[in-house]
């Protein structure tokens, strides 16, 4: 009983200093959106048979004007919880759209979906929005979703992928290899694009197995007509290992990291 009452004083004030901080940031997200305080940066996608950079990932960074630069994995989940993803979310799909419509080499432009825009948002109106508003083609936008959004009411996720795909937008899995029941997944819903997750990547040349895991990841894909990109590429023995296995395309530290200004000679290549 004492040891409890102990634990119990130990934990509480901790406990609530982090929820504090939680519910600050929670709140702060709303003014935030107001306040303009997101960026989005982009980070080159290439294609691995050319060299070429064949679209952009746009990742979303917060510019807290007390905090500083705060990266997605600190605020998404503190956005999921409240909602105010959906929000956010829009706003992330409007200003890629807007700004890819102005690159001059009409590379694609890849946004990251969260679950809670599935449930929530409306997606297919919300994504043809963005597309009319900002004038760009539909085949210039690639949708980027975790297995996480598939795991919840199947039907109607399955109907939105449909849809957004009859919008013409391409539609990539997420982070593959690191969630449950994959194969299943690739089996169910019409992915155009499957991109295998960093901690395999991160393996290559080290490991016989995650070499073998990759090489039939990519295999498998081309067998059902999926193009492959390997996450979090940053040495050439990888890249060189992938190129053999018959990946098509890659992302990673070795071809750029994300960045708020894209170089201009990227832009223009194509
Ligand atoms: P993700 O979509 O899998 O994005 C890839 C993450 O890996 C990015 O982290 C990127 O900066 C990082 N990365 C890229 N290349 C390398 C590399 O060579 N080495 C290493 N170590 N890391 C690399 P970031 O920007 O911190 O984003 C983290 C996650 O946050 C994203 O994972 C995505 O799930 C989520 N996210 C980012 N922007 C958005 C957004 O606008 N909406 C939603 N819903 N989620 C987002
Ligand atoms: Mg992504
Ligand atoms: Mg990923
Ligand atoms: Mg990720």
């Amino acid at each position: 009983k004492a040891a409890g009452r102990g634990c119990f004083r130990y934990y509480e004030p901790e406990m609530n200093a982090h929820a504090q901080l939680r519910r600050l940031l929670q709140l702060d997200l709303q003014r935030a959106l107001k306040a303009n305080e997101f960026v989005l940066h982009y980070q080159p996608q290439v294609d691995l048979r050319t060299g070429g950079v064949t679209g952009f990932e746009a990742l979303l960074r917060w510019h807290h004007p007390e905090r500083g630069l705060i990266t997605p994995e600190r605020f998404i989940p503190l956005a999921e919880e409240t909602r105010a993803i959906v929000p956010l979310g829009e706003w992330v799909l409007r200003q890629a759209c807007a700004e890819a419509s102005r690159w001059p080499g009409g590379q694609k432009v890849a946004v990251n979906l969260s679950p809670i825009q599935f449930a929530h948002g409306h997606l297919p109106s919300m994504v043809a929005t963005a597309l009319r508003l900002s004038g760009l083609a539909p085949a210039r936008l690639e949708l980027e979703i975790t297995e996480m959004v598939l795991l919840s009411d199947t039907e109607a996720t399955l109907a939105a992928l449909h849809e957004l795909q009859a919008l013409g937008v391409s539609i990539a899995l997420d982070d593959f290899g690191t969630g449950y029941a994959s194969l299943g997944y690739l089996q169910r819903f019409p992915f155009d694009r499957v991109k295998i997750d960093r901690s395999f990547i991160r393996r290559l040349g080290h490991s016989r197995e995650s070499d073998a895991i990759v090489r039939s990841v990519i295999e498998l894909c081309a067998a059902i007509n999926m193009a492959t990109t390997a996450e979090g590429v940053e040495t050439e023995e990888q890249c060189r290992i992938l190129r053999a296995g018959g990946c098509t395309a890659a992302q990673g530290y070795l071809f750029g990291r994300p960045s708020a200004t894209i170089d201009a000679a990227a832009l223009q290549q194509s």
